[in-house]
């Protein structure tokens, strides 16, 4: 999975000759009466099945649309209709030109519209991301919530402000209890924060205060990165976020520079654990020192 997920992000920016998708298998998870999520490479996958025809959550790469269609068609026998994104990053809404093709109808936060709509400046990879074709972008778009009514229960897409990006959604299903979170939640690991795309450390901890707000014990908690986790799990994330978050603040506060702030270890206690994904301990206190600097 680590590995997994290095590439994919890789490739998110740009370097996609690094990944040989022939052997990314689709792996497909039931998480509750219709609703399952799909593990690729990318973003996680959220699947609705019913009589509306299948809704996805996320693309994830272009080259493995015709794998995922294969999964989706191993569960139900209704074509994909509905594509909602979380957020406009290339491991997310890779797929979308090909599924825009097929005429399936793409939501998402207005912001995501705006940026595939223009190349892009990654500023963490120094890398242009080039505009998405029309066909790929969202057709209908939100600012701040919606609901979609879909295989028996409205979904709710909820704009989280200034988190991973400044276009995040949290896509809540009531009745199935499940929320998808997007990039606002890497299970068990620090989070990519994209400054440059109007990301924040305090947006990212608010999110998930957010996300707390509408769950219980009892949901199922799809993350953009990671294994199906639940609101024990988010729980901890979040202290551990907000925990990093104030020491490296009063560190700033002292006058310490970032060096000096690295030497102190600001992450001593969760470095081993969270700094073992893609984001590892220097590159974390640099997002965080950035992001309360007001740098990107
Ligand atoms: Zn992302």
């Amino acid at each position: 999975m680590k590995k997994l997920l290095i590439l994919a992000i890789f490739v998110s920016v740009g370097t996609i000759t690094a990944q040989n998708f022939d052997e990314i298998e689709i792996k497909t998870t039931k998480v509750s009466d219709h609703i399952y999520m799909l593990e690729g490479s990318g973003g996680n996958i959220g699947v609705s099945i019913g009589t509306d025809g299948a809704l996805i959550v996320d693309s994830q790469y272009a080259p493995l649309s015709e794998k995922i269609k294969k999964a989706i068609g191993n569960i139900t026998d209704q074509p994909v209709k509905m594509l909602v994104n979380t957020h406009w990053h290339g491991d997310h809404v890779g797929g979308n030109e090909n599924f825009g093709q097929m005429g399936v109808l793409i939501f998402a936060h207005e912001n995501v519209k705006e940026r595939m709509s223009k190349s892009q400046l990654m500023r963490a990879f120094s890398r242009e991301i080039p505009a998405s074709p029309e066909v790929a972008r969202p057709v209908v778009t939100f600012s701040e919530k919606m609901g979609i009514k879909c295989n028996g229960e409205y979904l709710m897409l909820i704009h989280v402000d200034s988190a991973h990006t400044d276009g995040d959604a949290l896509v809540y299903f009531p009745e199935s209890d499940v929320l998808h979170m997007g990039d606002t939640y890497f299970n068990g690991r620090y989070p990519f924060i994209d400054l440059s795309s109007g990301g924040s450390i305090d947006g990212i901890i608010a999110a998930a205060d957010r996300a707390l707000f509408v769950v219980g014990a009892d949901t199922k908690i799809i993350p953009g990165h990671g294994a199906l986790s639940n609101r024990n799990e988010l729980k901890q994330y979040r202290e551990v976020l907000s925990g990093y978050r104030n020491r490296v603040d009063a560190m700033i506060k002292q006058g310490k520079s970032m060096e000096e702030i690295k030497a102190m270890k600001p992450g001593r206690d969760t470095d081993d654990t969270y700094g073992g994904g893609f984001i590892g301990p220097d590159r974390f206190l640099e997002i965080v020192f950035n992001s309360l600097s007001g740098l990107e």
